[in-house]
């Protein structure tokens, strides 16, 4: 019988030999894998799998496609509702979306949707791509600031729909935290990220890069001089936070998205680049989300000794349970509920160590989980030379500041209805920029709705 079939285990690198190289972690399934991965699925009448998928993929329906072997049938299928698949089938927590609810995970291992869609996607790229249909021009301008999953998806969508579509993106490369933030190893630029991103291109979409909207030009002009019908905002929460605690400003100390940055968009890590990067000795990393994980491994792989510290449990990790499980496999250290104090200093302004205080887990706080509490007394230091801060990050003020009516709330997320229309009429907006530092898939999702209603708004 079908499902009794185990899950097929998908093939990675060894953590010792990976912990050392920038290739990626996970090689991925291949058709034969793939078919028998797919045999599992039971084609459910009212699949669970499809709701708890953001953009609402046709899970069912391309599974089976690559269950009868007709990849390229599958690859049409995912390409309807998804133009990121071989990002999203590696970076999407599944685990609490589509595989989170699949009705084989009730007594068992639900089916690897996100290894499926990666699988599909990865052999999409290597035979030609899909081509999509697209409906004639319809003569109006939109503009999308920001490159990231949300004004890509958008992007998609409207150039399907006809529109001419401009992206304007601050960075030299398109891609927002899939270029800049999300390591090499998890998800490689030239073999999947960039492939992807000239997918939207070909839809006619144009990616103008160097333009810092706010700056360069406003969205007011986008509007008024430039011709633009309406505009969608995507722009992420590139602005970090930090725990405002003695110490922060000593050298040593960094943001996790100065860091990645470094590393992935400025390729610190590849010993031909001229950009410079710390290397410290030992690093502690503070956080315990996506951003911590990948700060972690990259100061690893840059020959670092690193230590997560984490105010909670191992069970109230944000980041998804494959990051933590390959940290762990790759030699990263984790202490728990820990909670940094003050970072101290040498002589000569270097960090020496980390002072922290031990936590233990009180009441539940308005997000439902136990909220960490200090036990009196029970401070400790750990030796390091190096401190990277991911605790978070909320949007840049900049386009706010600068567009006329445009309404936002206390940690600078735009205020915009669930289909991103914002208090500025002809102004959407979604992704991070709306949400607060979110996921990639709900980012895509809110690009998507943001499409369909500006669609409707200069439809009407
Ligand atoms: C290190 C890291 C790891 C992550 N790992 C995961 C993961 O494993 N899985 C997951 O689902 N999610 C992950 N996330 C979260 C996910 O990447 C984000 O939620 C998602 O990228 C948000 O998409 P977005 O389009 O809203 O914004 P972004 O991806 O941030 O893109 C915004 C874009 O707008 C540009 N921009 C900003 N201001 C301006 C301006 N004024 N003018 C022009 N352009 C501008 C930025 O340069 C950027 O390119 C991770 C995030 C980070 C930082
Ligand atoms: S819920 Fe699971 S078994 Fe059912 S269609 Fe979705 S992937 Fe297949």
């Amino acid at each position: 019988m079908a499902e009794k079939i185990g899950r097929v285990p998908v093939r990675e690198q060894d953590p010792k030999v990976r912990a050392h190289n920038y290739e990626e972690v996970c090689y991925g399934y291949d058709e034969q894998e793939a078919v028998i991965e797919a045999s599992r699925c039971l084609n459910c009448r009212n699949p669970r799998c499809v709701q708890h998928c953001p953009v609402g993929i046709r899970i069912p329906e391309f599974i089976a496609q690559v269950k009868a072997g007709d990849f390229a049938a599958a690859a049409r299928v995912i390409a309807c509702d998804n133009s990121l698949p071989a990002v999203c089938g590696r970076v999407c927590p599944q685990e609490t979306q589509c595989e989170g609810s699949c009705i084989l995970g009730v007594k068992g291992e639900p089916v690897a949707i996100g290894k499926l869609e990666r699988f599909v996607a990865d052999w999409s790229r290597e035979h030609g791509g899909v081509s999509v249909e697209k409906e004639p021009p319809n003569g109006m301008k939109v503009a999308v600031v920001g490159s990231g999953p949300s004004g890509l998806a958008c992007a998609s969508d409207l150039a399907k729909l006809g529109y001419e579509v401009t992206i304007f993106e601050v960075l030299h490369k398109a891609g927002g935290v899939l270029q800049y933030g999300i390591p090499e190893f998890r998800l490689p630029k030239e073999r999947v990220v960039e492939p992807e991103i000239d997918s939207v291109r070909a839809l006619g979409v144009k990616i103008e890069t160097n333009v810092v909207v706010g700056r360069t030009l406003t969205i007011d002009d986008l509007l008024e001089k430039e011709g633009f019908r309406a505009v969608f905002i995507g722009s992420g929460a590139g602005l970090p936070r930090f725990m405002s605690i003695p110490g922060e400003s000593l050298n040593g100390v960094f943001s996790a998205n100065e860091y990645l940055t470094r590393s992935n968009l400025m390729k610190a890590y590849d010993p031909e680049s001229d950009t410079p990067i710390f290397i410290g000795k030992r690093v502690a990393v503070v956080g315990g989300g996506n951003v911590a994980m990948d700060a972690a491994r990259t100061a690893l792989r840059l020959g670092s000794e690193v230590t997560i510290v984490y105010r909670r449990t191992e069970k109230e990790l944000p980041a998804r349970a494959e990051e933590v499980h390959h940290a762990r496999e790759e030699g990263i250290e984790f202490r728990m509920l820990t909670n940094p104090v003050e970072v101290l200093g040498d002589d000569n302004g270097w960090v020496r160590a980390l002072r922290c205080i031990r936590m233990e887990l009180g009441e539940p706080d308005e997000s439902g989980r136990r909220s960490p509490v200090p036990v009196p007394g029970s401070e400790f230091e750990i030796p390091v030379d190096g401190v990277i801060m991911a605790l978070g990050t909320s949007p840049n003020p900049l386009i706010a500041g600068t567009t006329k009516g445009l309404e936002t709330e206390r940690h600078g997320c735009i205020v915009a209805s669930e289909d991103g229309a914002t208090s500025r009429p002809g102004v959407f907006a979604g992704g991070d920029a709306v949400t607060g530092a979110a996921t990639v898939i709900l980012a895509m999702g809110a690009g998507r709705r943001a499409a369909k209603a500006i669609d409707a708004y200069l439809k009407k």
